[in-house]
Formats: structure tokens, C-alpha cells, sequence
């Protein structure tokens, strides 16, 4: 069962779902959906226990997230006690306009109302035309053709394939602390070596490069193998920024050497830094190929995206033989189409990429301000709403032994003893940014307010 949290012991509000939406309205005979979530409330943690992943439901347990959300709205989660948490995980960045945003959700309903056919195969889905366009408009850079994925890892997958088809060569460059997904080829190119462990061997002739380093990328490009650069603009583990300049050289040394420059902006895409990729930010940077995900599905139906130059979709896809040589069965799939198209809708319709930057230039002020008053905290990084608070080794004698011990245990003990307090004390969800990382990473929905920011 859920525990009970401090604050619902003090006040004893009554349950926030939304039954009256669901409660009467199931057709004789069908999945009645309120009784349903009715009969197992408050079951999660021990059903995951007990069914799905016993190790993570410890974890969630042990760290004092084992909360029961019932309801969800804009950037706030709401517990069976009434009590609202401010959501400053946002789903791995995957729900930027929101969560239940109403004029997605209404768009999905709409949409199912209509009996529109989806997953025919042997079509050319209308509505994979329109978002693809859509697409096109906000990513620009001569990428003709939009290939449809259902996450972010199958569209790193799709952009490894293109780019060594396109190339005729086979080695991958990555970036340390890349994080690209966690099936067989984005695991190959992760730059934190304990995600690959006892997963090997993985895709051959891949090789790493520190972030911002200039001169190792063009070491590796140099030897005129490497099919493709992939790399994050900013990194999501560590919210690592590139130096002013790397991502348009690099751009630059991979056309110098004929291979691609891959942008991976599953996270950093949609809007979340404030322009709809964060690649705008980084001067004239020309990307071959674009993967995109997360966020386009309006956190409610997967869907990714991977936006390529003609000449090399036409390497690939060479012939009327070639002509569905990669492709997958739930791949631009309608209501996934509708999602995306619903999100580009409110992202426009509420200028949730302007509101990323204000707010997000708001949040590094505020924390900012703080850094003179806590010798843990050494840097705030900040683009739109993608922030990352680096901690670290204080300066007074004091406080440095402290640090040295609890680091000595574990290098995520620090961080945790920041994101726990902030979730028990203040209902904020936060998350530690990544392996032995000491850094606080905040990916709230684009959707916060100013009183959301205090
Ligand atoms: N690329 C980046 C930059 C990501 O942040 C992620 C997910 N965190 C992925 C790829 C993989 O996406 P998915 O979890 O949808 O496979």
C-alpha cells in the first residue's frame, strides 16, 4: 500500500480522481475504467513489487518516492490524499506542454471519435504527411524527409542505420556522458559504461570523445571511418552545455571528413530550451540528420522522429525494393500523429517556448542568488527550462569533511540528500542527473508559472 505522507496525515483531503469522468460512462459489458482504478488504489508498489520490477519499487521505497498519483495536470501531480507535487522530473522531459493538456486530450478524443483507420501498412497515412510538414516548417535546415519512430531510441536506431548506409562506413562517434537510449545500438554509443555491462558485445568500431573537445573529435573523424557524430547539444546527463562555438565546428569537421553530424534533441527538442531546438541557440550549425521524440507525443502517445537530408534518405531507401528497408509495424501510427500535431498546436498556440525562456531565466536568477549562501552549490546551468545545478566540495574545513565522507560511501548520497528533502519537505519532484554526477537537474513542464519558479 501507498504510504502515508506527512501532509496527509495532517490533512485528510478527499481523493482527487476524477471518477466523475470515468464513473457510468463505460457501455454495458465494457472495461468500466473508475472501478477499476477504484479496486486496485493505492495497490502500485506492491503489484510492481510483485509483477513488474521489484528492484525499482525498492528503490522509489527507500528513497520516500513511493507516492500513489491519481490525478495530473499542467506541471502538478496530485497524491490519493489531495496533497499536489510540483513535477520538475515532467516525465523525462516528455510532457513540455503539460500534463492532460486539454486541447491534446480533446484533439486525441475528437480523433477517436472519427473512426479514422490507422496502421493500414499498405497506405501513405495521411496524417504522417501533415505532421511531417509541420515538422519541416520549425526544423528547417534542408532535412527533406521525416521518418516516424515510436521513441526516442528507435529514432537514435533509425539515425545510426542512415548514417552508415548513407556513408558505406561503420564506426559511430559519441560524446562522454552521451546518453542516446538503451537498446543494442544507442547502448553503444552511451557514454557511462555501467549501463552496458553484461550487455555486450555491442555494435563494433564505436568510439568516445570528451564533450567540447575539439581536437580528440577531429582525431577520431580523421580517419575517414567514422559514418556519423551523434551528440547531444545539451547533454541530459549532467546538463552539460556545449562551449560556445563546439556544436558549429563539429558540425563543421564532420563535412570536413564526410561523415554526418547526428543532433540527438529527444530531450532538448520541442521547445524545452526555450527555441524548438536547442541547435538554434548554437550559431549556424547545419545537422545532417535530427532525432526527435519525447515531447511530441504531448505525453500521450509515444511517437519519435528523425528528419534527414534527400541525399542520404535516398541511399537508404534507394530503389522501389529498398523502399520500406527500415520501418516498423506501430511506426506513424494515427493517434500518434494526432499527439504531435496537438503539441506543435499549444506549443505555438500558447507561446510555451517563450514562457521556457522567461521562466527558465527567472529559475537561474533565483538559484543563482543562492550560491553565495551555500558552498555545496558551485554552478547553475540553465538553457530555457533544462537546468542543472552542479554541487560540490566546499570551501570551509568544516563542511569538506562532511562532503568527503558522504561522498566516500556513495557519490549519489549528496545529491539525494537535496532531492529527498525537496520532495518530502516541499513536494518538488527532482531527480539526480546521472551517474556518480553530483547535479540536480530540473525538466519541468513548459507550462510553470512565476509562483511555480518561488
Ligand atoms: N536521447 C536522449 C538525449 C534522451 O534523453 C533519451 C531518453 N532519456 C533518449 C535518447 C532515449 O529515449 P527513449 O527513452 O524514448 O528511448
Amino acid at each position: 500500500m501507498c504510504p502515508k505522507s506527512i501532509a496527509e496525515r495532517q490533512d485528510s483531503a478527499t481523493s482527487p480522481v476524477r471518477e466523475d469522468a470515468v464513473s457510468g460512462r463505460s457501455r454495458a459489458g465494457g472495461l468500466d475504467v473508475g472501478e477499476l482504478l477504484r479496486r486496485h488504489r493505492g495497490e502500485n508498489y506492491d503489484l510492481h513489487a510483485q509483477h513488474v520490477n521489484p528492484k525499482f519499487a525498492k528503490v522509489l521505497r527507500i528513497l520516500g518516492f513511493d507516492h500513489c498519483y491519481e490525478r495530473a495536470e499542467g506541471a502538478y501531480l496530485w497524491d490519493a490524499a489531495g496533497n499536489r507535487y510540483l513535477d520538475c522530473i515532467g516525465g523525462h522531459a516528455s510532457v513540455n506542454t503539460g500534463r492532460n493538456h486539454p486541447v491534446v486530450k480533446q484533439a486525441l478524443i475528437d480523433f477517436l471519435a472519427t473512426d479514422y483507420p490507422s496502421l493500414v501498412q499498405f497506405d501513405a497515412p495521411l496524417l504522417a504527411g501533415v505532421l511531417a510538414a509541420e515538422l519541416k516548417k520549425r526544423v528547417g535546415n534542408d532535412l527533406d524527409y521525416v521518418f516516424f519512430t515510436n521513441s526516442g531510441t528507435e529514432s537514435i536506431e533509425a539515425a545510426i542505420k542512415f548514417a552508415k548506409c548513407a556513408t558505406r562506413r561503420s564506426s559511430i562517434v559519441y560524446a562522454d556522458h552521451a546518453f542516446h537510449g538503451l537498446t543494442s545500438g544507442s547502448l553503444s554509443i552511451n557514454g557511462e559504461e555501467s549501463f552496458r555491462e553484461g550487455f555486450g558485445p555491442l555494435l563494433p568500431g564505436c568510439s568516445r570523445v570528451p564533450f567540447n573537445d575539439l581536437e580528440a573529435l577531429e582525431q577520431a573523424l580523421s580517419r575517414k571511418e567514422v559514418a556519423a557524430f551523434v551528440v547531444e547539444p545539451i547533454q541530459g546527463k549532467g546538463v552539460n552545455l556545449p562551449a560556445p562555438g563546439y556544436l558549429e565546428r563539429a558540425a563543421a569537421l564532420c563535412r570536413k571528413y564526410g561523415s554526418l553530424f547526428v543532433a540527438d534533441e529527444v530531450q532538448t527538442g520541442v521547445g524545452r530550451t526555450g527555441t524548438f531546438l536547442a541547435l538554434e541557440q548554437e550559431g549556424d550549425v547545419q545537422p545532417d540528420i535530427v532525432a526527435l521524440s519525447k515531447s511530441l507525443s504531448g505525453g500521450y502517445v509515444p511517437v519519435g522522429a528523425v528528419l534527414t537530408r534527400k541525399s542520404i534518405w535516398s541511399r537508404v531507401f534507394s530503389s522501389l525494393d529498398r523502399a520500406i528497408v527500415h520501418s516498423s509495424t506501430f511506426h506513424q501510427g494515427s493517434l500518434a500523429m494526432i499527439a504531435g500535431l496537438a503539441t506543435l498546436h499549444v506549443l505555438d498556440g500558447e507561446d510555451l517556448m517563450g514562457n521556457a525562456a522567461r521562466m527558465g531565466g527567472l529559475l537561474r536568477e533565483g538559484l543563482e542568488e543562492l550560491l553565495p549562501r551555500f558552498e555545496f552549490m558551485h554552478e547553475v546551468r540553465q538553457r530555457g527550462l533544462m537546468i542543472g545545478i552542479q554541487l560540490g566540495e566546499p570551501k570551509s574545513l568544516g563542511l569538506r569533511a562532511t562532503w568527503s565522507l558522504i561522498n566516500k560511501a556513495d557519490r549519489n548520497l549528496f545529491p539525494q540528500a537535496v532531492v529527498i528533502p525537496l520532495m518530502d519537505d516541499h513536494r518538488i519532484l527532482t531527480q539526480v542527473a546521472g551517474h556518480n554526477l553530483p547535479v540536480i537537474k530540473l525538466v519541468p513542464p513548459l507550462v510553470i508559472d512565476e509562483g511555480d519558479v518561488q
